[in-house]
């Protein structure tokens, strides 16, 4: 069956020579949430507006369910956009908002009228209908913007951070209605944030992009916890990068000659002996070990993966202990867990180890 949406080896070069987006390649399936993160000019609104057709593509090609669209106007195409900051009619109800998109395609007023109500009623707007929208809040502009998009019925949505302009409880809460909503309709969304936590929380894949450039595509956990290169591994998460070069490998086991003496962790793809590498560790990966820990206990729990550390900085955040623990070498690493994990066992100044299982980092090579 085909693809959803497929964006194939496509690229844009600006008329003043900008390439924002180069071999772009992506497959999704029909009812994915994808999200494209990246920092600030990676190309993800550029590849969105392309998908839309507010942007021409300079090269590759653009399908969705097996069509290409590359030469179709945006509103010949399948889907609909939600934009950042809503483009609502502010001259307009919430209910001819949301209609604008079928009077646009000359749907019959009943047939209309009947989507419209279903979509108010879907999306909690019923009681708000004959308002405007320049007098509600940023989470029912939202609301008014996601039903404007969906009542037409597009086969993709494509949403330019849309979540951007709202206060962080709000946030949090319309996260989880995207979602929910999401799931119910099966529509496919093509999401683009620079905030990971959104990414991270509501994604079924993530693509990562950097300078124009794909860097990664996985789902959330694994993206989290198998970064496929140093960028990632900068970008998303918490983890510590530790440099070195591989003194032995089985292709998946890498011992690695560090700065701290030898380390292990897991490697996905081909690493060789003598090439330079990167150890990754996730914060989520470490213990922390008091002291009088002795080395033959260490050793058969972690194997080869532990530093000697001393305990810097403790804050108590409620619950919550946040302890910085440096490494020598002009390392040091922020650890975050609950005060039964920490509370009362290190204090500032102490002698401790750090300690990881040799799967829960992983060898990048440069
Ligand atoms: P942000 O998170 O800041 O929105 P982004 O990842 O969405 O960034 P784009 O807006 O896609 O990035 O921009 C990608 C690159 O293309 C940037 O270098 C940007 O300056 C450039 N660019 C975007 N629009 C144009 C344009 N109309 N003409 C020339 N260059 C452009």
């Amino acid at each position: 069956m085909a693809f959803d949406l497929q964006l194939s080896n496509v690229g844009k070069v600006f008329d003043n020579g900008t390439a924002a987006v180069i071999d772009f390649n992506l497959d999704v399936n029909k009812g994915e949430f994808i999200a494209f993160l990246g920092p600030s000019g990676c190309g993800k609104t550029t590849t969105l507006r392309m998908i839309a057709g507010f942007e021409d593509i300079s090269s590759g090609d653009i399908s969705i369910r097996g069509r290409r669209i590359n030469d179709l106007l945006p509103e010949q195409r399948p889907t609909s956009m939600i934009f950042q900051n809503y483009a609502l009619f502010p001259h307009m109800t919430v209910r001819d908002n949301i209609g604008f998109g079928l009077d646009v395609k000359g749907m019959a007023p009943a047939e209309r009228d009947a989507k419209v109500s279903r979509m108010l009623e879907t999306l909690g707007l019923t009681d708000i209908a004959s308002q405007r929208p320049d007098r509600l809040s940023g989470g029912q502009r939202q609301r008014i913007a996601l039903a404007r998009s969906l009542v037409v019925e597009p086969d993709i949505l494509l949403l330019d951070e849309p979540l951007g302009a709202l206060d962080a409880n709000l946030r949090k809460s319309i996260q989880n209605e995207l979602k929910l909503l999401q799931r119910s309709l099966g529509i496919t969304f093509v999401f683009v944030t620079h905030a990971q936590s959104e990414a991270l929380a509501l994604s079924d894949r993530i693509v990562v992009m950097n300078q124009g450039r794909i860097e990664q595509i996985s789902a959330p956990y694994e993206l989290y916890t198998r970064p496929k290169s140093l960028f990632v591994a900068q970008f998303i998460g918490r983890n510590t990068l530790i440099p070195g070069t591989v003194r032995l490998s089985d292709g998946k086991n890498v011992t690695m000659d560090t700065p701290y003496g030898a380390l292990m962790g897991t490697a996905q793809a081909g690493v060789a002996v003598k090439q330079k590498a990167h150890l990754i560790l996730p914060a989520e990966s470490i213990d922390l070990l008091p002291a009088k820990t002795s080395k033959v206990e260490i050793t058969k729990t972690y194997g080869t993966c532990s530093i000697p550390v001393k305990v810097g900085r403790i804050q108590k955040i409620g619950h919550i202990v946040q302890m910085d623990v440096d490494l020598g070498e002009g390392r040091s690493i922020g650890l975050e867990g609950h005060a039964d994990k920490y509370g009362g066992r290190f204090a500032t100044g102490d002698e401790a180890f750090i300690a990881w299982k040799k799967d829960g980092a992983t060898v990048i090579v440069e």
